[in-house]
């Protein structure tokens, strides 16, 4: 490859390679390139650790290494700048240069301020690479602590009637958001979200909680619990009991989403970016190509063409060579 060569593709992760090779949430941890990993969402985390150093957070190395037997330290590269993604604890976004042009690879990402954790800012760079998981102009939410007030109510509702509540939600990242909005009715969390909120607390961020051992409680309660938990146990939740579920999710927005989830209430709370924070965030990076993955891809690039005027392309699997300069 010569010097002024730089491929983008999504193979090993994403890729951005040149005279150097970084690789973005990749499948596996290879020894030679540098492996950044934005987060601990399973989608994001390496199947297989081959090498021994990574570039991510604090936190998502902790959890890197309590699932993985190999174990990775991390490494010490000092042209890629670590920015905080908003999206859930420990989140990043990568800041590189290659071939004099700055890339930005976000991960997943948030730009709103939630439940006292700040958003993402956009920085200026020449090629960006963003998630686009809500990049279709029909998921715009409303702002987070309008709907963490609304969960709040809902919750408080039903106790006051004497009916418990289950908030449906991913043990990483939205279970720590659903701990801090109802930190008041001291939650309590199945061990899925028990076992991931131990990885990511720290002494600013408690995030207390209480473990179900999975015996009736005889007060109304909350409990905070992951959707795949175990049927039997949710089944034994459920039993004699009044339960009224909730989920937290942007698509919550569809007409469906309710049915599909097999819950009594929904809310559009998300750790992600909605459409118009999105092309925001892409304004505000001021970049002159932008690659979009994951999600509504095609839409968004569409969109940031003929809203900002600026060059986007979506990527994919299979696809050998997005850009080459
Ligand atoms: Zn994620
Ligand atoms: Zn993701």
């Amino acid at each position: 490859m010569t010097e002024r060569e730089l491929i983008i593709r999504l193979k090993n992760g994403i890729e951005v390679l040149s005279s150097k090779e970084y690789y973005f949430d990749a499948s596996v941890i290879e020894e030679r390139g540098t492996f950044c990993i934005s987060h601990a969402h399973s989608d994001h985390m390496p199947r297989r650790v081959v090498g021994n150093e990574v570039v991510a957070s604090d936190i998502t190395l902790r959890c890197l290494n309590a699932k993985s037997k190999k174990q990775v330290s991390m490494a010490s590269v000092d042209e890629i700048t670590m920015l905080d993604a908003g999206h859930m604890s420990g989140s990043r976004m990568f800041h590189i240069e290659v071939n004099d042009r700055r890339v930005l690879y976000t991960g997943d990402l948030c730009t709103r301020d939630r439940c006292g954790n700040k958003g993402a800012s956009p920085i200026e760079t020449d090629i960006l690479i963003i998630e686009s998981t809500y990049g279709d102009p029909r998921y715009v939410f409303p702002p987070s602590d309008v709907i963490a007030s609304l969960i709040r109510d809902e919750v408080e509702d039903n106790l006051s009637q004497g009916i418990s509540v289950s908030l449906l939600a991913y043990p990483f990242g939205k279970s720590q958001d659903m701990i801090r909005i109802l930190r008041d009715f001291h939650p309590y969390v199945d061990s899925s979200v028990y076992n991931a909120t131990s990885l990511v607390r720290t002494d600013v961020d408690p995030l207390e909680c209480r473990l179900w051992n999975g015996n009736n409680i005889d007060e109304p309660f909350v409990i905070i619990c992951s959707p795949w938990l175990n049927r039997i146990k949710q089944a034994e939740l459920m039993c004699n009991r009044n339960i009224k579920r909730i989920a937290m999710s942007g698509w919550a927005i569809d007409d469906n989403y309710k049915r599909r989830m097999g819950v009594h209430e929904a809310f559009p709370f998300s750790d992600h970016a909605d459409f118009n924070d999105l092309i925001n965030f892409v304004k505000g990076c001021d970049p002159e190509l932008v690659i979009t993955h994951h999600g509504s891809a095609d839409s968004l690039a569409q969109e940031i063409k003929s809203r900002l005027g600026i060059d986007a392309r979506s990527m994919r699997k299979g696809q050998r060579t997005l850009a080459e300069f």
